[in-house]
């Protein structure tokens, strides 16, 4: 299938095996999901229910980031544990998705679980020379020893530096060699948890976000991953980031043979963001809409692009999804249809064209290859009245 890869910034003939390895950036717990969660993960969902379709076995996974500056700080401000705070708003998320049909992943690993796996890596990098230790414990990423740091973004180095410190770096923080240099591993601040440093002599503390990720693809998928998954935001610096852990440390490339970056959801004109407030929720949806018709609205978005929620458009594809409901209530054909629904999906994970063509199923009065093609991008409609 033709899948469009960040990295080489141009649509890639992806020719996958039996199995496909999946990754996804998934959400740090602390407040609920948003659409911009939702079009990321169902856009995810239509890619892995394709390749299933194809007759592959997919393991999909997406982490949870269970331990982070954010969901420590909104912890401490409710005087409630980490992990409780994080647990029930993983409950709200994962009843959120699979109200919109989303499958579950194969694995959702968490930081909190893998220190052993997170610490392997961070003195890996040390033996290797790509990172460089503090004495007061903190550990970095020696981003100038890289020859291909800045290929994923293609960022310029000061455009690099407003990025990483508006996404929480530390660019000013003293004893670095560069500053985008990222960390691997920090003492814990008091109260804050903390595990053994993988430096010996120095204070216990947690490892930096980006290092999650790369230990935990390698503990659940191996060194080199078919498709990485995730928002746009997260290009610069977290998954340039990944790549250089993950490199420098199996010496294997590339990373991931493709990257597919979900486009931002916007309102009101902003990136729809819990740092602006300007947030639609799943959950309020869904009490106003059928989850078919919100995966629908989802899905005529084609995941590459930025989009904006605009209610009038959510109300028309309401009115699309019942024009479904209605058709699938009843049989009649259409197999010229299937190869045009495969030919979408393979170009790219086109679901506004696969839509289209469901739409047309739906006016021709074909309700079973409606059903089946549906079925296939996870609609699930009642059975049919014959
Ligand atoms: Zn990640």
């Amino acid at each position: 299938m033709r899948l469009y890869d960040t990295r080489t910034r141009r649509r890639v003939d992806l020719a996958l095996g039996h199995t496909v390895r999946v990754y996804t950036c998934g959400i740090t717990p602390y407040a609920s999901a948003h659409l911009g969660h939702a079009f990321t993960y169902a856009s995810v969902d239509a890619l892995v229910r394709w390749l299933t379709a194809r007759g592959h076995r997919v393991l999909s996974v997406r982490n949870v980031t269970d331990v982070d500056d954010d969901i420590l700080g909104v912890a401490r401000e409710r005087g409630e544990d980490y992990l409780a705070l994080g647990q029930a708003e993983v409950e709200r998320f994962d009843r959120d998705l699979a109200a919109l049909g989303l499958l579950a992943p194969t694995a959702v690993p968490r930081p909190t679980r893998a220190i052993p796996a997170i610490r392997a890596a961070v003195r890996g990098l040390l033996d290797t020379g790509s990172a460089y230790a503090l004495p007061d414990g903190r550990v970095y990423f020696d981003t100038a020893a890289s020859a291909t740091w800045g290929a994923l973004s293609g960022l310029d180095a000061e455009e690099m530096l407003r990025q990483f410190a508006a996404k929480g770096g530390d660019p000013d923080a003293t004893g670095k060699r560069a500053a985008v240099d990222f960390l691997l591993w920090q003492p814990s601040a008091a109260g804050e948890p903390s595990w053994e440093s993988p430096v010996p002599d120095c204070p216990p503390g947690r490892p930096g976000w980006h290092i999650e990720c790369s230990a935990m693809v390698m503990e659940e998928l191996g060194g080199v991953l078919d498709i990485h998954a995730g928002g746009s935001d997260l290009v610069f610096p977290h998954h340039e980031a990944e790549i250089q852990q993950a490199e420098h440390l199996t010496g294997q490339g590339p990373f991931a043979r493709a990257w597919f970056h979900v486009g931002l959801v916007g309102l009101d004109g902003e990136k729809m963001s819990k740092s602006l407030g300007n947030l639609v929720f799943v959950r309020d949806l869904l009490e106003r809409y059928e989850a078919g018709a919100v995966r629908r609205h989802l899905l005529e978005h084609h995941y590459r692009s930025p989009w904006e929620y605009d209610e009038v458009a959510m109300a028309q594809s309401a009115g699309a999804h019942k024009a479904w409901t209605d058709a699938a209530a009843h049989g009649g054909e259409r197999p010229d249809l299937e190869e045009r629904f495969a030919a979408a999906m393979e170009d790219d994970v086109d679901t506004p064209a696969a839509i289209a063509v469901l739409d047309e199923a739906a006016q021709a009065g074909a309700g079973a290859t409606l059903r089946q093609l549906g079925g296939a991008l996870g609609f699930a409609f009642p059975p049919s009245r014959g």
